[in-house]
């Protein structure tokens, strides 16, 4: 492509002087701008899109003029404040606001969260961080189920300390000792379900009673429930259906993208200043999604919930099965009778999760450990984190997520000598036969075969991982 200009024919519009009436035509250009102009409008009129690219969806969009952009600045002036809706799903301006791919995806979380409102982030973290930023202001006062995300827990912690506030943890299933947390300053309650890996579940007749009652003394309290294990379709009905749910936020990584492959995640609401502010800060720092996880995340959206049925009901046949199992101590699970919160599982819940964990018979913290790395020789079964992707997966809880927790904290808050498994889309018959060889042989298994295993696997693959 030639960048050369033709100085004689656009000579007259470089002039200050006699500049003509009309236009610098376009054919008088370099051929590199014009070839640039012609693809770029060739692609506005295929995509029917005014991206400012000759193959793809770009950040911004021609506006062609400002009485565009004036109709989106007024369009975002009544979102702010009239209160209808929230201004995360205006046309797509710029993309740190928005795109019509998160437009989309925002219409669909809405619908699924019966919510009025809905912002789209970059990670479920995200989702998580900008609530707690929203409500935390100077001074306020938070209370968190001692089984949440412990990165929720630890950025609730260390924004509360910026703003001279305060947590106080409750455990969860401890409704009474939730009222007692709630004190005129509190701003929020924030909770989980399930939780991970004992996979408690919240009564939801229960916990937004006790935030009805808490408002009596504490009338700027919001609920906030992490949605992400359970996921919108395990609720007979929305979250936000239920007086006294202000919040819902959710880690779209997991089940809703189901694949292992696109971080992302949403906070829902049918509070339209929340979702509001919210939307200001994703618009001042950043955050959202970007359009092209949109889109993978879009186009997968159908197959994920039938993939997540699926796990759910292989970890059902799973957990049954450990929990039979003469050399399993306990087994955790919201489908086993022997839940504490088996009662509101029946009545709140339709799907149990496809997360579970369980304790070995005889297994120590060490010996658990060992058992978690026995079984991912197994292949079938890998060792690796999260849950609800292609796979399943195992990991042993201390070494993943307490690492640092002393023991006396670790038995007290009851995370102790787990084995945590993450049920993934293959058959439950095959993943049973990974855990009753688990189960039988991890005793025999050596630590020298277990180097041996990881060292030939490696090879295997061709791979170098830290530790090796
Ligand atoms: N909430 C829960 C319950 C999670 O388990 C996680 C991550 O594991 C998150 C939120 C954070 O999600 P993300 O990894 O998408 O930031």
């Amino acid at each position: 492509m030639s960048t050369e200009k033709k100085p004689t024919e656009l000579a007259p519009w470089l002039s200050s002087d006699d500049c003509p009436l009309k236009r610098p035509p376009l054919s008088l250009m370099s051929e590199a701008t014009r070839d640039l102009h012609d693809v770029i409008d060739e692609h506005i009129r295929d995509s029917g899109r005014p991206y400012l690219h000759p193959a793809s969806p770009t950040l911004q969009l021609d506006m062609l003029n400002s009485e565009n952009v004036v109709a989106w600045q007024e369009a975002k002036a009544g979102f702010l404040f009239m209160g209808e809706s929230c201004w995360s799903e205006l046309p797509h301006l710029y993309a740190r606001y928005g795109t019509t791919a998160t437009s989309e995806l925002l219409a669909r979380v809405r619908e699924l969260e019966g919510a009025r409102a809905a912002v789209a982030t970059d990670s479920g973290m995200q989702a998580i961080a900008l609530i707690f930023d929203a409500l935390m202001s100077p001074g306020a006062h938070a209370v968190i189920m001692r089984q949440v995300y412990n990165k929720a827990r630890t950025y609730l912690q260390w924004v509360a300390e910026r703003v001279g506030g305060s947590v106080s943890l409750v455990d969860d299933g401890d409704y009474a000792a939730m009222l007692d947390a709630i004190r005129p300053e509190t701003v929020l309650i924030f909770a989980e379900t399930f939780t991970n890996p004992l996979m408690r579940a919240q009564d939801l007749e229960r916990l937004p009673a006790v935030a009805q009652e808490g408002r009596e003394r504490a009338p700027a309290l919001k609920l906030i429930i992490d949605s992400t294990i359970a996921t919108p379709w395990a609720f007979e009905r929305p979250l936000l259906s239920r007086a006294g749910v202000d919040v819902v936020v959710a880690s779209g990584t997991k089940a809703l993208a189901g694949q292992d492959r696109d971080l992302w995640g949403y906070v829902a609401t049918n509070n339209i200043d929340i979702a509001n502010h919210v939307m200001d800060l994703v618009a001042m720092r950043g955050g959202i999604l970007d359009w092209r996880r949109a889109e993978a995340v879009l186009a997968g959206l159908t197959a994920a919930k039938g993939a997540h049925a699926q796990r759910c009901q292989s970890a059902e046949q799973i957990a049954r099965f450990l929990a039979g199992h003469p050399k399993v101590e306990r087994v955790f699970h919201p489908s086993l009778s022997d839940h504490p919160d088996a009662e509101a599982i029946e009545r709140d819940y339709r799907r149990c999760g496809s997360l579970l964990s369980f304790r070995v018979r005889d297994c120590d913290e060490k010996l658990t450990r060992h058992f978690s790395d026995v079984l991912a020789t197994t292949v079938v079964v890998r060792y690796a984190l999260s849950f609800d992707g292609l796979t399943t997966k195992v990991n042993h809880h201390q070494t993943v997520s307490e690492y640092f927790t002393p023991p006396e904290r670790l038995e007290r808050d009851g995370f102790h000598r787990l084995v945590r498994l993450a049920v993934g889309c293959e058959h439950h018959e095959d993943i049973i036969a990974c855990l009753n060889w688990a189960l039988n042989h991890a005793p025999s298994v050596t630590a020298e075969c277990l180097a041996t295993w990881k060292q030939e696997r490696q090879e295997q693959l061709g791979l170098c991982l830290p530790g090796a």
